[in-house]
């Protein structure tokens, strides 16, 4: 049958064998317009405030498309939401969730069950009726590439209308006090260099350190920290190497000193 919402199954470094679930309209959707975005520029349309909603039900195709798919993959590790943008736009987010709940339940597998996995750039979590959504999902991956607001303007781009660092913090803070014990929440944090002498990255010492600051009060359960792997939005940022993503691990670790905080490179 031909594929409306999933891409995959795909061997992810961060998440094992992982079916991409796309909620989003065919076009990229995003209230951030990020520099290294492997999708794309946002374009104007696309660029969308953290209160826009779409109303996109699941048709009736998505639950074949799920088994159809997923009887061929018994040891998959991950059914991942969020391609094409930012998912949490989708007022109906739950509504495909629950079909894939539903899918997962009534299928064999030959090892644990497959997570239900959210990504989400964080931008919409100030809002308690999507962090009421975000938290119903075992495994969320909250980005965070910035902690201060300049770096966050530069390296995010997001739409006017979101909230400022400070707040998109707040709201992870709360997310993890919301969350159910048996659910999980890893930090983000794709870092990158520029070659532009007047575009300064994320790689900086200020943004790394308030990062670190900003981790520590999060306490996610995970942190994971890894770079650009496909073509950037825009030409002048590229990767950091295996060396500074360990260097960077260690800062951090340094500045939360928590050890129930997992933080790795990727
Ligand atoms: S939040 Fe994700 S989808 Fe949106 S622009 Fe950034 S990288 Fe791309």
């Amino acid at each position: 049958m031909p594929r409306e919402y999933t891409y995959g199954p795909f061997q992810s470094r961060r998440l094992g064998l992982s079916l991409g679930i796309n909620v989003l309209p065919n076009y990229k959707l995003c209230t951030f317009n990020c520099v290294y975005c492997e999708i794309g520029i946002t374009d104007k349309d696309g660029l969308v405030s953290p209160e826009f909603r779409v109303k996109l039900p699941p048709s009736a195709s998505f639950r074949k498309e799920l088994i159809s798919i997923l009887t061929h993959v018994p040891h998959l590790d991950s059914i991942t939401f969020g391609y094409n943008g930012e998912p949490t736009l989708n007022e109906n987010l739950l509504d495909f969730l629950k079909i894939a709940i539903d899918v997962r339940k009534k299928l064999n597998w030959t090892k644990q069950k497959p997570k239900l996995t959210l990504f989400t750039n964080s931008s919409t979590l100030h809002f308690d009726e999507i962090r009421e959504r975000v938290k119903q999902f075992e495994f969320v991956l909250a980005k965070l590439d910035v902690a201060t607001n300049e770096d966050f303007k530069r390296s995010n781009r997001p739409h006017i209308n979101s909230p400022d660092i400070e707040a998109v913090i707040d709201s992870l803070v709360k997310l993890r006090h919301e969350m159910p014990e048996n659910h999980e929440l890893a930090i983000q944090t794709l870092v990158f260099n520029s070659y532009k002498d007047d575009f300064i990255p994320n790689n900086n010492l200020k943004n790394l350190n308030k990062l670190g600051h900003a981790i520590k009060r999060i306490k996610p359960n995970f942190v994971q920290i890894y770079s650009i792997a496909r073509i950037p939005a825009e030409y002048f940022v590229y990767a950091i190497d295996d060396k500074r993503k360990s260097e960077i691990v260690n800062y951090i670790e340094e500045v939360v000193q928590d050890n129930d905080v997992q933080i790795n490179f990727y």
